[in-house]
């Protein structure tokens, strides 16, 4: 089995990466078991953190690495707060802070205005000088509401509404937003880059 390491501390995205890789010879193993230093995201793109990250990863620990980026794209807000949805608010922001900036930012617009996606990134090196890197990304399409709505999921969720289903990502059962979410749908894609590339 070889070894590859999640550019992560997560505990959740480590079982999940894990459940889904372990059947491909992969056993995944977290960043912070081999104490690596987290890596500053200068990036400007998802794509850049994620290679970033996981390049950080391998040089660090001489293995493969995985690494994910992702967040929130708002159309009236020109992509933002895009790869700084985490600290959308400032450095160190709450998700409860990051909800309010993005409602003051909307106040006004009416629904069709609100448009957004949530996207998720990963990229897989087999090395830190890997020259061809599996790189994936999916989205979620959805559309902000002007108050929270539901306990679940974590981040914009509670603001983040489904139109198909006509409820928001908070709403959903965790299994329902996995089939449904950019991550789900992302970690779907990287399975497939790899068994083609295994197959070859
Ligand atoms: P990270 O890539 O896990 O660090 O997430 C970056 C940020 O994007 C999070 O802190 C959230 O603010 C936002 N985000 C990413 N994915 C989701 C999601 O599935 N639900 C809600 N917020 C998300």
């Amino acid at each position: 089995m070889s070894k590859l390491i999640l550019a992560s501390g997560n505990a959740g995205k480590l079982k999940e990466f894990s459940d889904l890789l372990q059947p491909l010879g992969w056993q995944v193993e977290s960043q912070s078991v081999y104490q690596v230093e987290e890596a500053e995201e200068t990036g400007l793109t998802f794509v850049e953190n994620a290679l970033i990250k996981a390049r950080n990863a391998a040089r660090a620990t001489g293995c493969a690495a995985l690494a994910d980026d992702s967040g929130i794209e708002v159309d009236a807000l020109k992509g933002a707060p895009g790869i700084y949805s985490a600290r959308f608010a400032g450095p160190g922001s709450t998700d409860a802070q990051n909800n309010a900036r993005l409602l003051q930012e909307l106040a006004g617009l009416p629904p069709e205005e609100r448009t957004a996606r949530y996207w998720c990134v990963l990229a897989l090196m087999r090395h830190a000088l890997d020259p061809t890197p599996i790189i994936v990304q999916a989205s979620w399409e959805g559309r902000v509401l002007t108050e929270a709505q539901g306990e679940g999921g974590f981040g914009y969720d509670p603001l983040f509404w489904l139109p198909d289903l006509n409820k928001t990502a908070a709403e959903l059962s965790k299994e329902e937003k996995n089939r449904l979410s950019h991550r789900g749908r992302a970690s779907l894609l990287l399975l497939e880059a790899l068994q083609e590339r295994q197959g070859q």
